[in-house]
């Protein structure tokens, strides 16, 4: 008898759990009554990261392995002769963001592409290696619908923790190029009462430690790096440019 139910109850299971996920993913407060229609989750940000190493077959062996510090990945790694390697699908949640947050997303690594360029931070990012990444970021923009003004810094994200991809990377030729948020037309004076806290959170700076996210703002919109200055703070051409990201892009005529 007992055989004979357990039977019963496996046919059962065939016959109706053929589209059940794992049991770790289902909710216990739930029914599951599964849909046929879904796909993957697609990312809605791209975060670009400087490797810190000596080369890139480094990185590809610290992307791929238990290294000291924990294990790490990226989606995509940029040589310095511009070869572009693919280490994570699209579709797959890689970790290379890490504690941090932008705007409202507190989980950078779960809705992100990660992408690491071969860079010490001290050194000038070669012609290749940009072209490829317009390229790259052409495609994912494209292809994953990524909004082209969605593409940010490790150390914007995770300012108190991260100095990556540092003050020599070019974000004006990016944004010249449709991605990532600069600011247009002429800079002038914010009017009084400006607030440039509110202009920072708006535009998706974590501010629970303000030095750290002005020297992320530094190195992403100054070129410059403050080092761990614990005083850096915002000067008259800081505020003009906080002015005019903070302010909503004029209407298309
Ligand atoms: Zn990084």
């Amino acid at each position: 008898m007992r055989q004979s139910l357990t039977l019963l109850l496996f046919a059962a299971c065939l016959a109706g759990c053929a589209h059940a996920p794992p049991a770790s993913t289902r909710n216990p407060l739930a029914e599951w009554v599964p849909s046929p229609n879904y796909e993957p989750r697609r990312p809605v940000i791209i975060v670009l990261h400087a490797t810190e190493q000596a080369s890139a077959q480094q990185s590809l062996d610290t992307l791929r392995t238990a290294n000291r510090g924990g294990k790490v990945s990226a989606h995509y790694l940029i040589g310095d002769e511009g070869r572009i390697y693919q280490l994570v699908a699209d579709d797959q949640r890689a970790w290379h963001a890490g504690a941090g947050s932008w705007g409202t997303i507190t989980d950078l690594n779960s809705v992100s592409i990660g992408i690491e360029i071969d860079n010490d931070i001290g050194e000038a990012y070669t012609e290749p290696q940009l072209e490829a990444l317009l390229r790259l970021l052409e495609d994912l923009s494209t292809r994953l619908h990524i909004p082209k003004s969605q593409v940010i810094g490790h150390s914007d994200m995770a300012p108190t923790r991260k100095r990556d991809p540092g003050s020599l990377f070019p974000w004006q030729r990016l944004a010249d190029a449709g991605f990532g948020r600069w600011p247009r037309g002429p800079l002038v004076d914010p009017p009084a009462g400006f607030d440039p806290w509110l202009a920072m959170a708006a535009i998706g700076y974590p501010l629970k430690d303000r030095a750290a996210a002005v020297r992320a703002f530094h190195r992403h919109y100054r070129g410059r790096d403050d080092g761990g200055d614990p005083q850096a703070s915002f000067d008259a051409q800081d505020l003009r440019m906080l002015h005019a990201l903070a302010m909503p892009a004029p209407l298309p005529r």
